[in-house]
């Protein structure tokens, strides 16, 4: 099923077609407060009163032309804005591809460079999501041109890929800020765990040893899961080695386990919540299926009257 929704996540012709379908755009309304930047705006206000950090992204990826990339690099100029008038002003969490990666890496660069220093202007954070295995090279390539100019920057890494451990080790002298996730892609055994158990445990052992670069090194770790036992057995092993939990920020999505993301912060986590919107919604929306087959059930029963 796994595969199969991540295969249809690919798939252009269903990126065409399926968001057309009424059931659909129901669906996702479970995962996101809107299309538009209002309507994530409010969910962010929402959020905020309950002293949970956000995080926006405004969904695409892959794009097709510079000037569409350029048109994503004002929507989040235009965003930053308004998100500076709050008392603490979100973050936002971007994808190179969106910025044009595909087309002019340079180009790529010079926005998440621009974005950067605006978000740092207005107290704000910029993050790089990390995108399938291909992109890996380039964003951490990039991360840390951004890192050698920008305190405020940080950067996704995917516990299920074989190789990040290294670039772990890579990135610890820069002092990173690292949001570490899973991994929301299909890729091969040769350079991915694919069995749960494997990638709880690679998850398990790198936050151990970034949780120690924030202690020691200045690092910001940001446990993107909503695994909360594993956030708890991670803040075990951190506590007994001298983190607190305040160190541990926990990052979930909008829509997935809130109450828990609720729990989490009442218990002494910094808690954050990734608020995605826009028009762009269908390969991002398959993976959150794929990770969560009774999602499926969940967006078929919109198919009822
Ligand atoms: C803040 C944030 C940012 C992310 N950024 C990236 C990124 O840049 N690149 C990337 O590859 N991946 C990203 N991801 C996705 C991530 O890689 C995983 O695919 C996703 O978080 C599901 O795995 P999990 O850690 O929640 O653990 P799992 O073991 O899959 O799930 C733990 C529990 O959470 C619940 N759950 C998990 N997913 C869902 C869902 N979709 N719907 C309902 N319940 C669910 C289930 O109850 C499950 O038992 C991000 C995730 C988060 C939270």
């Amino acid at each position: 099923m796994r595969r199969v929704l991540l295969w249809m996540a690919r798939n252009t012709w269903l990126r065409d077609h399926l968001p057309r379908l009424p059931f659909a755009r129901r669906a996702v309304r479970r995962f996101m407060p809107g299309e538009t930047s209002d309507e994530a705006l409010a969910a962010a206000d929402a959020l905020l009163a309950e002293g949970i950090g956000v995080l926006f992204t405004h969904l695409g990826e892959n794009l097709a032309s510079l000037a569409d990339a350029d048109a994503v690099v004002q929507h989040y100029h235009a965003l930053l804005d308004r998100a500076a008038t709050r008392p603490r002003p979100p973050e936002i969490s971007v994808k190179l591809t969106q910025l044009g990666l595909d087309i002019d890496a340079e180009r790529a660069f010079e926005h998440a460079d621009g974005l950067a220093r605006h978000a740092k202007a207005v107290g704000s954070f910029f993050w790089l999501d990390m995108e399938a295995s291909d992109y890996v090279d380039a964003t951490l390539a990039i991360y840390e041109r951004l890192r050698s100019t920008h305190d405020r920057a940080g950067i996704c890494l995917q516990a299920y890929l074989k190789r990040t451990p290294a670039d772990v080790q890579r990135l610890l002298p820069l002092q990173p800020a690292i949001r570490l996730v899973k991994g929301a892609y299909d890729e091969p055994g040769s350079i991915a765990y694919r069995a749960k158990p494997d990638v709880d445990a690679a998850y398990l052992a790198l936050a151990v040893v970034i949780a120690e670069a924030a202690r020691d090194q200045g690092a910001r770790l940001a446990l993107g899961t909503h695994d909360s036992a594993l956030i708890e057995r991670i803040a075990l092993m951190a506590e007994a080695s001298g983190t607190p939990r305040s160190a541990l920020e926990v990052h979930m999505l909008f829509g997935i386990r809130a109450s828990e993301l609720r729990r989490l912060s009442s218990a002494g986590f910094p808690a954050f919540s990734l608020v995605a919107y826009g028009e762009a919604w269908y390969a991002w929306y398959m993976r959150r299926l794929a990770e969560r087959p009774a999602n499926v059930i969940f967006a078929l029963r919109q198919l009822l009257p």
